[in-house]
């Protein structure tokens, strides 16, 4: 039962007339990696949204870790330990990758700073050492004082994960981690969320790369048009007919 994270209990969601989640139902396993794939449209964003509070369901409920998400805030979730790398990353383009890692990590203590002065001076030392170590941990080591709008869209990916990895979340949502990477950067993703998994990490991904989700997820949920078409293991949906013929129209996974 404690193995649960997070909990999506009949979720429901329209935009207008669109049934863009219709009775979704997923549970993710304590420190596992579980995959959501599906085409364009398929509701995986949607889903993702729902889970850290951006988007209400109509009907259903999402449990994580034993409390109810529904009606919190996104700030409320991150603060229950639920961080995301989203699609369009959210950072400060105007300051330097360490001081967007600081941020991220402040965002998560969020107040719980002694106002002692010397105490104050060591923890901010305390805290730009873990930041310069993330940076390091997804290969930013070099650029720490760069400016953050000059990054490719590849890197500021990279700089967004930090920014996560340093809040030390219990689950961990990330959507198409490696879109707009290089197939070198791609590796080294997977690299690094495989060492978090080491780590014990819960994370859920929506991938389009079918090397990285084959690379990295113990379970995969397929979606198509807002329903839950097939799950199971990576094999099994390797050789599942109604996956190929949905997703890839019939093509090899
Ligand atoms: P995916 O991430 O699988 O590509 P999305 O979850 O982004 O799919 O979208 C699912 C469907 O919902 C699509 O048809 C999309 O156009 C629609 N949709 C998503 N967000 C909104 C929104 N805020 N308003 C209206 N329609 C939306
Ligand atoms: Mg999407």
């Amino acid at each position: 039962m404690n193995d649960i994270v997070l909990d999506v209990s009949d979720v429901n969601k329209t935009f207008g007339g669109l049934q863009a989640l219709s009775n979704i139902n997923l549970k993710i396993n304590k420190g596992k990696t579980h995959a959501v794939i599906g085409p364009n449209g398929a509701g995986k964003s949607t889903l993702l949204n729902v889970c850290v509070g951006r988007l209400e369901p109509d009907t259903g409920s999402v449990m994580f870790d034993g409390t109810n998400l529904t009606g919190r805030t996104p700030h409320e979730i991150n603060q229950l330990g639920v961080a995301r790398v989203f699609q369009t990353p959210e950072i400060f383009l105007d300051l330097t990758l360490l001081q967007n890692v600081e941020i991220a990590a402040l965002a998560r203590r969020d107040g719980s700073f002694s106002f002692n002065p010397f105490k104050a001076m060591a923890a901010e030392k305390e805290l730009t050492r873990e930041a310069e170590h993330m940076l390091g941990e997804v290969g930013l080591g070099k650029l720490t004082e760069e400016h953050t709008g000059n990054l490719s869209r590849g890197d500021k990916r990279r700089l967004e994960m930090a920014m996560c990895l340093i809040q030390h979340p219990k689950l961990l949502l990330l959507d198409e981690p490696t879109a707009g990477m290089s197939r070198h950067d791609t590796n080294r993703t997977i690299d690094l969320l495989k060492r978090i998994k080491e780590q014990g990490m819960t994370k859920v991904i929506i991938e389009h790369d079918m090397h990285v989700v084959f690379s990295l997820a113990d379970w995969i949920t397929v979606l198509a048009q807002g329903t839950i078409i097939a799950e199971g293991t990576p094999d099994e949906i390797r050789g599942n007919p109604k996956v190929k013929e949905a997703y890839l129209g019939g093509a090899e996974v």
